[in-house]
């Protein structure tokens, strides 16, 4: 708690916003008001410029794995996510194999968020989370064209994350970056927005507004784990090394003290 009063860590504080941050939140806001006003004004969108623009906006995952290079299995796994999320999308504009790819972009990104929920809610990776997260894989992959499966799952873990950024808002702490939680969170519900009113692959405006999705989704989780230990050094882009939990417990939540 000393921590708040040092106004050392005050001054700092305002340096927090790194050029990445900026840039990755000012192109994220720029992108959702253009593609708001483009359907608003019912402007049609042709569609080699659409499959352009939802391959394209993977890009917005980048700064995601810079910031977690540090732990590089987590890095790693994100990547892949990435990887498969654009051959899905590949799959779908040629229209090949579509029912193969697809089920393991949806288990790849519903592994990132709940990988991300987790490094974010606890201090350190509970082990009981590991074969969690191997059986909410197997479900994803198995269940992927069954809309509910993963919509409770996701909608569970996006509470969850929801709750303890309030529970942050209410009680500080040096350890976690309030403002890029909070960030991270908005541009997770406006992704959300975007992601509910998409539709199917074949509708007229799918991939353009599902390219917000990916803005929105990759910006959110990039949010989230920049607001992770400032207080080890706020200056630094990369956040510190996300580490596994040695005791048998159930975890402790980030941070109590
Ligand atoms: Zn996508």
């Amino acid at each position: 708690m000393d921590f708040i009063n040092d106004s050392k860590y005050e001054i700092k504080l305002t340096q927090t916003f790194k050029t990445l941050d900026i840039f990755k939140l000012v192109f994220a806001i720029v992108y959702i008001m253009l593609i708001s006003i483009i359907m608003y004004a019912e402007v049609e969108v042709n569609k080699v410029l659409q499959d352009w623009l939802i391959i394209l906006t993977h890009a917005a995952g980048a700064p995601l794995i810079i910031a977690l290079w540090k732990t590089q299995w987590l890095a790693i796994t994100l990547l892949i996510g990435i990887v498969f999320s654009v051959a899905s999308h590949a799959s779908i504009i040629f229209d090949w194999n579509v029912d193969k790819i697809e089920p393991m972009d949806i288990a790849f990104a519903n592994l990132t968020l709940v990988l991300i929920a987790i490094v974010v809610i606890f201090d350190k990776i509970p082990e009981w989370t590991i074969p969690v997260l191997f059986t909410l894989t197997v479900l994803n992959t198995i269940f992927w064209d069954v809309v509910w499966v993963y919509s409770i799952t996701s909608g569970i873990i996006n509470l969850c994350v929801a709750v303890y950024v309030c529970y942050r808002l209410c009680v500080p702490t040096p350890r976690r970056n309030v403002t890029f939680m909070v960030i991270g969170l908005l541009m997770g519900i406006c992704g959300t927005v975007f992601f509910l009113r998409d539709g199917h692959h074949s509708d007229k405006n799918y991939a353009i507004l599902h390219s917000v999705w990916h803005i929105c989704s990759y910006g959110s989780l990039y949010f989230a784990v920049r607001s992770i230990r400032p207080d080890v050094d706020i200056q630094e882009l990369r956040r510190p090394r996300i580490e596994f939990a040695r005791k048998l417990e159930f975890g402790k939540f980030a941070y109590k003290d």
